[in-house]
């Protein structure tokens, strides 16, 4: 195994990769945690941060499984702000295939699910109006963290554990030797610093750090812009309260806190739209909030007495099967840089487990807890993609 007295450079302080930084650190690795802002400043710091286990496919079941389990028990690493409000999946006849599936393969990793009828449903969760549903599952052990509060943690973690950082400092570019091996990272103002290794964690940035490292190099990602509706709950629909995915109307709706009720989209034409991450619009229009006002209060009758707080909207970094790409680039030529993006609009319940598949990898471990084969960059040439059992709804892949 290689222990350079160079440091692995971690280039990106969001959720990702401050658990990067804390799992390479923990196993005795040199390491240098980067970011141009401070950490968790990027799209981790708009994240509305649902922890749920309901996944497609059995890997990524198994990730959400463990990180789930982490973000519970978070103590002796930080502050996660776990809230266990539970979680409900509502669908019509058209996903029933999709649900069954989920739900017999949760069950078998031990996860708790409960299937239940609508009547059955209403009668346990009487302020949610099933109208137009035919499926239910009901997790009741998934909630939502405060994602700023795991980077954070994750990233003094790190420091704790003798990790380097430099916040404020933006990379622009890779340098590699004459082998196309890895060198150094070089900043905006010129300066450089050698590294072993690098892992790019640098979600919606990361085609722009790597076209400036090498013309053609690019991974197959874009960005796409998600408004997000934050309403202030009326009183006699406060505190804890269950989420909702809403697969029929393709919303999500997370009460949070004592009285906010976040509602966001679940809409697959979102995720293909693409933008220019420099240019990510700010403002959510009109005809959104008004969609996203009527289905909360067609779904949960109390929300009628809502009143909108504010609104904002936050990137995801897509690929085309929506799951992370996790590998090293030595395809593109890179060797010795390895990445972690595409994390598709659902990376940060998964922090917990990406970070340590990712740390095993770049420091070169063959045991590898979670295989990362399933995240190689070659499954969008050789078509063995992380295909959803759903079809039409986004970022529940
Ligand atoms: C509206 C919204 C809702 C979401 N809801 C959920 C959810 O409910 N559950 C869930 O699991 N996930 C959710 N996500 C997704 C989740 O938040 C993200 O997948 C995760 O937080 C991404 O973390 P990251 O560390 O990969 O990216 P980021 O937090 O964006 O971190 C990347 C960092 O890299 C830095 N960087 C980039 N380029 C450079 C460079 N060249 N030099 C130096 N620094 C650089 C940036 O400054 C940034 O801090 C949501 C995301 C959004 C936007």
């Amino acid at each position: 195994m290689d222990h350079s007295d160079k440091p692995i450079a971690v280039i990106g302080a969001g959720s990702t990769g401050s658990s990067v930084a804390y799992h390479l650190a923990k196993m005795g690795r040199k390491v240098l945690l980067v970011d141009m802002g401070q950490p968790a400043s990027g799209t981790t710091s708009r994240s509305t941060a649902l922890v749920r286990t309901h996944y497609s496919n059995e890997i990524v079941a198994r990730m959400a499984v463990y990180s789930l389990g982490v973000l519970r028990n978070f103590g002796k690493i930080g502050q996660s702000g776990f809230v266990n409000s539970g979680m409900v999946f509502l669908g019509d006849h058209s996903l029933k295939d999709g649900m069954e599936r989920i739900s017999s393969s949760l069950s078998k990793l031990g996860v708790k699910t409960e299937s239940l009828d609508p009547i059955a449903a209403a009668e346990r969760f009487p302020d949610l109006d099933f109208s137009g549903i035919d499926f239910v599952d009901f997790e009741p052990e998934s909630g939502y963290a405060d994602s700023v509060g795991v980077a954070t943690s994750y990233a003094s973690k790190a420091r704790q554990l003798g990790a380097e950082e430099i916040f404020g400092a933006l990379v622009r570019r890779l340098e590699l030797d004459a082998a196309g091996r890895m060198h150094s990272i070089e900043f905006v103002d010129g300066s450089s610093i050698h590294c072993s290794k690098a892992v790019l964690c640098t979600n919606v940035w990361t085609n722009s750090l790597l076209g400036n490292t090498k013309h053609d190099a690019s991974l197959p990602m874009w960005a796409s812009a998600h408004p997000v509706a934050v309403l202030r709950r009326p009183k006699g629909y406060e505190g804890v309260r269950v989420i909702v995915a809403d697969l029929e109307n393709k919303t999500y709706y997370k009460p949070e806190g004592k009285s906010l009720f976040l509602v966001g989209s679940l809409d697959p034409k979102i995720d293909q739209k693409k933008i220019d991450p420099e240019n990510c619009p700010s403002d959510v229009s009109f005809e959104f909030l008004s969609f996203y006002a009527e289905s909360a209060s067609r779904r949960i009758p109390a929300m009628k007495d809502g009143v909108l707080h504010s609104s904002y909207i936050g990137m995801y970094d897509m690929t085309p099967d929506q799951h992370p790409i996790v590998d090293e680039l030595s395809e593109m030529g890179l060797e010795n840089v390895y990445c972690c993006v595409g994390l598709s609009g659902h990376g940060f319940k998964l922090c917990p487990a990406l970070g340590l598949m990712v740390a095993e990898i770049a420091a070169g471990s063959t045991n590898h807890t979670f295989d990362p084969s399933y995240f190689a960059l070659s499954r969008f040439t050789t078509g063995r993609l992380l295909q959803s059992k759903y079809v039409n709804i986004g970022t529940i892949a």
